[in-house]
């Protein structure tokens, strides 16, 4: 009897994992452990992948280029059946996205576009435009809030000038600021303006402090900053450091409007900490769902939804793409947001 039913469990168990993986493999390239955004990214995808009956290589390159590519190349000796890859820097993966074409591997750029290759079959991301207007939204909001009617003394930060979507989150928040810089209303003290003179190489918080420290001791001995646009949480909490270290938020100096995105644990305590004024929420277990959606069709043989065709050039051709729709979060809404969703618990967050 005993050994039956032993017999019949392990019958049953392989039949499970040889339909768990009757799929194919996935190889998940992701960019760094260092923000916990791409940490949820990754799980998200290997949990609704494994899921749906693929089996996952997940890896993340550690913000090193070179690392990246060599776990690209793996993936594709190794025979998986799609790539998803969220690049360190967009430009340097044509290569190897070569090599996934020889090698009949489709390949899905994830959150960031691939640039310069025509082996980049579909994007799965959030509507970047639009995270830039809410992040500059927000921070005139947060402006008007906090000093009134202004003109206001601003700050301006970028994301790393090798990732597309820096570019459209500067662009869109630019959409917005500028007129107001024509205006007189906001005042960039420093007159630093332009991707190529406020961008941040690899994203990095210790970069931003750095330059926050020299921004405020350059321009700041008389005047006082009113509002940083940061385009990412990393950065955001190396620049309120640097603001703290002057003694911004305690005294007369007031805590500046700092904005955010990615809806980062740090970045929601230090909103309710009375720091962070704001953040982008970005629903990482939306974008995974979307990707497997588009893995799924293309392994079929099927066409995968997408809701545009006209924005994404990566300088060879039109990517067609999925836009999820970015989340401006705050004081005011980020119960319902962050904890209605199910993102975070309260019990994490506080
Ligand atoms: C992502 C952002 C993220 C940034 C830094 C960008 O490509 O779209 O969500 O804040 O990379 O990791």
């Amino acid at each position: 009897m005993k050994l039956t039913r032993l017999l019949f469990s392990t019958a049953a168990a392989a039949l499970v994992s040889v339909a768990a993986y009757a799929q194919g493999t996935v190889g998940i390239a992701m960019p760094t452990q260092s923000s916990s955004r791409w940490i949820s990214d990754g799980n998200s995808m290997v949990e609704q992948f494994e899921a749906a009956g693929y089996k996952t290589i997940l890896q993340y390159a550690e913000d090193d280029i070179p690392n990246q590519l060599a776990q690209i190349e793996n993936m594709i000796t190794n025979g998986v059946d799609i790539l998803v890859i969220a690049a360190i820097d967009g430009t340097t993966l044509s290569n190897a996205l070569e090599n996934a074409s020889f090698a009949d591997i489709r390949v899905i750029a994830y959150d960031r576009l691939i640039r310069d290759s025509e082996y980049v079959d579909y994007y799965a991301t959030f509507d970047n435009f639009k995270v830039g207007v809410q992040q500059a939204t927000s921070l005139v909001d947060g402006l008007k809030e906090r000093y009134g009617d202004g003109p206001y003394n601003v700050e301006l930060f970028g994301g790393s000038p090798d990732d597309n979507n820096a570019y459209f989150f500067y662009d869109g928040a630019m959409s917005v600021l500028q007129p107001l810089i024509d205006a007189g209303k906001v005042n960039i003290v420093s007159g630093q303006m332009g991707m190529e003179t406020v961008g941040t190489l690899r994203w990095d918080g210790a970069v931003a402090q750095a330059r926050m420290d020299n921004l405020l001791s350059a321009h700041y001995t008389d005047a006082q900053v009113q509002g940083v646009l940061s385009p990412y949480d990393g950065l955001s909490i190396g620049i309120i450091s640097s603001l703290k270290g002057v003694g911004y938020g305690s005294g007369d100096l007031k805590m500046p409007i700092v904005t955010g995105q990615d809806a980062e644990l740090r970045s929601i305590k230090s909103m309710l900490a009375g720091e962070q004024y704001s953040t982008v929420f970005k629903d990482t277990r939306e974008l995974a769902r979307v990707t497997v959606g588009m893995a799924d069709a293309l392994l079929a043989g099927s066409e995968p939804e997408i809701n545009d065709t006209k924005t994404y050039n990566n300088g060879v051709k039109i990517v067609p793409s999925y836009l999820l729709e970015p989340v401006s979060v705050d004081m005011s809404n980020w119960e319902d947001v962050i904890l209605g969703s199910g993102y975070y618990t309260r019990d994490q967050v506080q």
